[in-house]
């Protein structure tokens, strides 16, 4: 597997020239959100200039051509995760929503009170509130894992937290805070032998290593194309076809219908059921330009790139005094680094690091409960992707120096 060529593959942003307070822009975070490479941005452009029209209605040429972009668009995502059939594939808003959707669809649908649903604390709230939302409701139990000393998920915790109860095992494939994959073949393996559900959250997976839905032993998987270079209001929910096909529609409205009398309603097949309403055309079509970029440049190669970085990060990190950092180390981390400058609010340390033009993300990253497990409020955190170099990360570390040096004498 080659190297990335990353100085080639950085003409792909445009965004990348900016300067930003007179400096050049180093966007480390690209874990919130992606910049999106010309080919995407093309794609938009060709599509609402020369195709644009609504889907699946017209008898006229341009919804036909939209229609089949759309389409394309699905079939690309199911090749894109291995998808055993594109009917599986639907499209949502983003990774939130597809798990509100399966809490809705399935979870309203299929749960009793006193069933469970296993979590980690490691989850981002997007793979929590929904459940929290639906135990209201419907009684259910929400169970959560610890991480072991090791920084990773514990296991053993998860062997003894799922029992005959469990129903789904809902957890993440990349954290979004420690950057370090979960083991999913033994999650699937432990949730499987109770006849439980396995979702996975992979938003912070697919634009950084090969995902194959079918081998991880995934019922359900969630990821949003603003995190793959694509537009935002653009995302995934694919599930075994067998499983979405046996549930309710989550919105009603126009699209997902069979028939309609004043009085009632028959339903769609999937995907149609679960796309009530207009769907986010233009998006999708990005997504599918997204995803042939990605697969241009290779998710081997990026993902090694960003498990480099990831080292590398945490090398020069650790030789700084007064810099705490967070999560394992390992081959199963990739390129996010959560970290505090000790004594120093990280919005101070992500403020003092945008004056030097390199953006950095500040907060509870949406995971409160880990945020507890690792005893802050909250961290700063860079996350890398296919266009960072070594150069950036070393501009990081100059600046955290002096951003430390400062505060230190000032305190
Ligand atoms: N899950 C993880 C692990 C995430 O990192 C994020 C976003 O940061 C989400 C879910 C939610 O993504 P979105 O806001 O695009 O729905």
């Amino acid at each position: 597997m080659a190297d990335l060529d990353v100085m080639r593959l950085r003409r792909d942003f445009p965004i990348l020239e900016r300067r930003v307070h007179d400096a050049p822009l180093v966007y480390l975070d690209s874990a919130a959100s992606t910049q999106k490479p010309t080919a995407v941005l093309d794609a938009l452009q060709d599509f609402y200039r020369g195709h644009y029209a609504n889907v699946h209605r017209g008898a006229y040429t341009l919804s036909a051509e939209a229609t089949d972009r759309f389409e394309a668009a699905r079939a690309r995502v199911g090749r894109f995760i291995n998808a055993p059939t594109d009917r599986s594939v639907v499209f949502v808003r983003n990774a939130t929503e597809g798990i509100n959707l399966v809490a809705h669809a399935w979870g309203r649908h299929e749960l009793v009170a006193g069933d469970e649903i296993v979590v980690t604390v490691a989850e981002h709230h997007a793979n929590l509130v929904p459940w929290h939302l639906l135990a209201a409701e419907r009684k259910v139990v929400i169970r959560g894992v610890p991480l072991g000393g090791d920084g990773r998920v514990d296991l053993d915790a998860m062997a003894a937290t799922i029992g005959p109860r469990t129903r789904m095992v809902a957890t993440f494939h990349v954290s979004n805070v420690l950057g370090v994959v979960n083991d999913l073949a033994r999650i699937a393996a432990m949730a499987h032998a109770v006849g439980a559900l396995l979702l996975v959250d992979g938003a912070q997976a697919v634009a950084h290593l090969p995902v194959d839905v079918q081998a991880l032993g995934a019922d359900a998987y969630v990821f949003s194309g603003h995190k793959v270079g694509a537009p935002t209001g653009i995302g995934v929910l694919w599930a075994r076809e067998e499983l979405l096909s046996s549930w309710p529609p989550f919105m009603g409205g126009g699209e997902m219908i069979r028939t309609v009398t004043v009085e009632s309603s028959t339903y769609a097949d999937v995907p149609a059921r679960f796309e009530a309403g207009t769907p986010a055309i233009a998006e999708a079509v990005g997504l599918h330009a997204a995803l042939d970029y990605l697969d241009g440049v290779g998710l081997d190669a990026i993902w090694a790139h960003d498990r480099e970085l990831g080292r590398y990060a945490l090398e020069r990190l650790q030789a700084l005094d007064g810099i705490t950092l967070y999560g394992p180390e390992g081959d199963d981390r990739g390129g996010i680094v959560p970290f505090n400058v000790d004594g120093v609010h990280p919005h101070d340390v992500a403020s003092a690091l945008d004056a030097a033009g390199i953006a950095v993300r500040a907060g509870h990253h949406c995971a409160q409960p880990l945020m507890s497990a690792l005893g802050v409020q909250s961290t700063a955190r860079a996350s890398f992707w296919l266009h960072t170099t070594h150069g950036e990360i070393d501009r990081l570390v100059e600046e955290l120096v002096v951003v430390r040096d400062f505060f230190a004498v000032n305190a």
